[in-house]
């Protein structure tokens, strides 16, 4: 090949320096590579022409031949416009222009036959074009121009210095003229055949020039599995280099702690979910190799004691074991629970957060290096330099989605060599995302419920219904039951979100009032100690209602509360509401999650509130949520690349995504490391991605 796909931009016939400089800034278009692979958001078809009598009216985005027979000025509020008179055969239009105008008389030719194109709106009994895109029809019939015509993704500036969808086409097809249609082909002809593939060229040809509609979804096809298939590729072998290179502690043996939990202090039957993923954490440990696992289970499905007895088997093979927990409430928590099965085993724990006394941060500074402590439970405050252990073998990491990969990975350096991680999340991250981000990760999935629980029904009422719903939230207290009651609290709003917090408080007070009634109220912005003495007053059920704000979201576990009352629910996101509506449910009463919203909904909130109310699936929620917001507001997926994708959607291309890394780790299976002749083609397209984009260095 002569020309090197690396070449700046600015070296493309026709482009120089000022383009090339707008194309780098707003397209981020460097070289030919970049410009090729700058994909069309949308294609118009362009195979029909239509006669001015033929026109329907919203029309969208049509071609017509014809001339201007003229040009009036027409003055409007502001300004003026020019018309222009367009005829055919069959009838008159008009084009119109609100810009440009001196341009467009000095330009445009009068009878001359022209190709117009562009959306006509039907105004006053005519029809008109709004600035549509003129060509000569004698040009129009020599452009090397596609029946389908591809819109380039552009933005305000580059119209308006004159780098139209056209002029895309344009440099589109001096690229092509340059490079002669031919690019290195970068799948191999076994896997093009297995799958029927078009090749390369006629992939990118017909991308950019699509014939037909047939063509074109078969080289977007192509295209599409090619991003999808590197992008396993390169996740895939990071994930192989990580085994063989990174040398896990091998806890061999299931030692007393784990069977004597396992036997005499079990305190429910696992559910076939626990110990399928049980097995699967057992079987990394206990290889040569590093366990870097993402553990993903719905709210309440039971990841602690998971976490727990992972961390046996580290403390069975005399390794020190922590976990971090984003929350001091929930740090709090996991340590009362495992508190209780610890001192059964005589195991030694400590929790460790940022309200922690110095005196007592010291006993543990030294008991981890000295090895007395085995297990620390907490917060951020374990990242911390003075933390050091003697021995970590196993760090655990539970509601990950708070954390920050820098944070993940900070833990890893806690030891000599990386302790073997297990990153716990019920932010249900949908699998197809969870494949393309964390594809590095080796993930487990707890799919079940433990037994017994009732599904959580859920209601949407609107505010003027309280007086209902306060009667509900008497009979349930009646039943001996509690109820949580939360507001929202976004940062931009926080005056106004801790009055209606202070409101609400008030108002339940009144409706609910002592001695009968005990509520607690927990919100950021008290201090941790207090936060922690109304926690404990609403767990020992000594209190029946919690006002709180979104503090308590995740993690936190009263089995008794069977009422969350969602203030506001139309301001949530659908994980929260998720979330949220997991704090109940965690007994064996049917539980309630009531979502109060005003009476003024987007269709947005309206889309969250009917997939809450319509199911109670973690996995389904978190497609809506995908499709709802976009990949890029999901935590941790900002720079993964997934927003990167140049032709394929995560979402909508799912299936390919499946199909792209099932074969990329059908080819790894059998050749790990490329050598065979007929993967040359992936070995080198590999290397050649590594050199020239980094994104996926992010993930740890
Ligand atoms: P999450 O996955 O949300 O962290 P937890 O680990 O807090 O869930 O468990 C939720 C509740 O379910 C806890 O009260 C826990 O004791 C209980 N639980 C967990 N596993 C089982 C099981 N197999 N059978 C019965 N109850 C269980
Ligand atoms: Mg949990």
């Amino acid at each position: 090949m002569s020309v090197n796909l690396q070449t700046p931009i600015d070296y493309l016939k026709g482009v120089g320096p000022n383009r090339a400089d707008l194309l780098r800034k707003e397209l981020g278009v460097h070289t030919y590579q970049d410009l090729i692979n700058l994909f069309p958001n949308r294609y118009i078809d362009r195979t029909q022409y239509y006669k001015i009598n033929q026109l329907q009216r919203n029309n969208a985005d049509v071609q017509v031949i014809g001339k201007i027979t003229g040009f009036k000025e027409v003055a409007q509020k502001r300004g003026k416009r020019l018309v222009g008179t367009f005829q055919d055969d069959t009838g008159t239009m008009e084009l119109v222009w609100f810009r440009g105008q001196k341009w467009i008389r000095e330009n445009l030719k009068l009878n001359t036959t022209y190709v117009a194109f562009g959306k006509t709106n039907w105004f006053s009994g005519k029809f008109s074009m709004a600035h549509p895109e003129l060509e000569l029809l004698d040009e129009h019939e020599q452009n090397m121009r596609s029946a389908m015509q591809p819109v380039y993704p552009s933005t305000e500036k580059l119209s308006n210095r004159g780098i139209t969808n056209r002029m895309m086409s344009k440099i589109m097809q001096q690229l092509f003229i340059e490079t002669k249609g031919r690019f290195t082909e970068t799948l191999s002809d076994n896997l093009r055949s297995e799958l029927k593939l078009i090749n390369k060229d006629s992939a990118l040809f017909n991308v950019h020039f699509p014939k037909t509609q047939d063509l074109l979804s078969r080289a977007q096809f192509r295209l599409k599995f090619e991003e999808l298939f590197y992008i396993q590729l390169q996740l895939i072998i990071k994930n192989l280099i990580h085994k063989s290179k990174i040398k896990g502690f091998p806890f061999d043996q299931v030692g007393t702690h784990f069977n004597s939990f396992f036997k005499d202090h079990l305190p429910f039957e696992l559910t076939n979910a626990q110990k399928r993923v049980l097995k699967e954490v057992r079987a990394d440990l206990g290889s040569n190799a590093q366990m870097n696992r993402l553990l993903q289970g719905d709210v309440g499905s039971g990841k602690t004691i998971v976490a727990f007895m992972s961390i046996l088997m580290a403390l069975d093979n005399d390794f020190q074991a922590c976990l971090m927990a984003p929350t001091e409430i929930l740090s709090v928590q996991h340590f009362n629970g495992l508190q209780e099965w610890c001192n059964k085993l005589n195991i030694n724990i400590k929790l460790l957060t940022g309200s922690t006394k110095t005196s007592e941060r010291r006993i543990i500074h030294e008991a981890l290096e000295n090895g007395e402590l085995h297990l620390l439970i907490g917060t951020h405050a374990l990242l911390e330099d003075k933390v050091k252990f003697k021995n970590l073998g196993l760090a655990v990491i539970d509601e990950q989605h708070r954390f920050g990969v820098a944070q993940r990975s900070k833990l890893w350096h806690k030891n000599t060599s990386p302790p073997h991680v297990l990153v716990m999340t019920a932010t249900p991250i949908p699998r197809t995302l969870a494949m393309s981000v964390y594809g590095d990760l080796d993930i487990s999935i707890i799919d079940e419920l433990p037994p017994g629980r009732k599904a959580i029904k859920t209601v949407h009422r609107f505010d003027k219904n309280r007086l209902k719903v306060f009667r509900f939230i008497r009979d349930e207290i009646d039943k001996g039951r509690q109820i949580y009651i939360v507001y929202p609290l976004i940062q931009e709003n926080e005056k106004m979100d801790y009055k209606d917090l202070m409101d609400g408080y008030e108002s339940i007070s009144r409706d609910f009032p002592m001695p009968k009634y005990q509520t607690s109220i927990v919100h950021g912005k008290m201090k941790p100690a207090d936060k922690e003495y109304e926690m404990q007053r609403f767990i020992k059920g000594e209190t029946q209602i919690m006002v709180a704000t979104t503090v308590i979201e995740v993690g936190v576990n009263v089995p008794n509360a069977s009422v969350m009352i969602v203030e506001s629910a139309e301001r949530f996101g659908l994980s929260q509401l998720h979330q949220l509506r997991g704090r109940v449910g965690r007994g064996a009463e049917q539980s309630y999650c009531i979502l109060m919203t005003s009476h003024k909904l987007s269709s947005n909130s309206k889309t969250r509130l009917e997939t809450m109310v319509g199911t109670n699936d973690g996995f389904e929620i978190a497609e809506v949520d995908l499709r709802l917001r976009g990949p890029g507001d999901i935590m941790g997926t900002q720079q993964s690349g997934v927003l990167n994708l140049k032709i394929a959607d995560i979402i909508k291309d799912n299936d390919i995504l499946q199909l792209a890394r099932h074969h990329a780790k059908s080819i790894l299976k059998i050749d790990p490391s490329l050598t065979l002749s007929e993967n040359q083609v992936f070995l080198h397209t590999y290397k050649q991605l590594g050199k020239y984009k980094n994104i996926w260095n992010y993930i740890s």
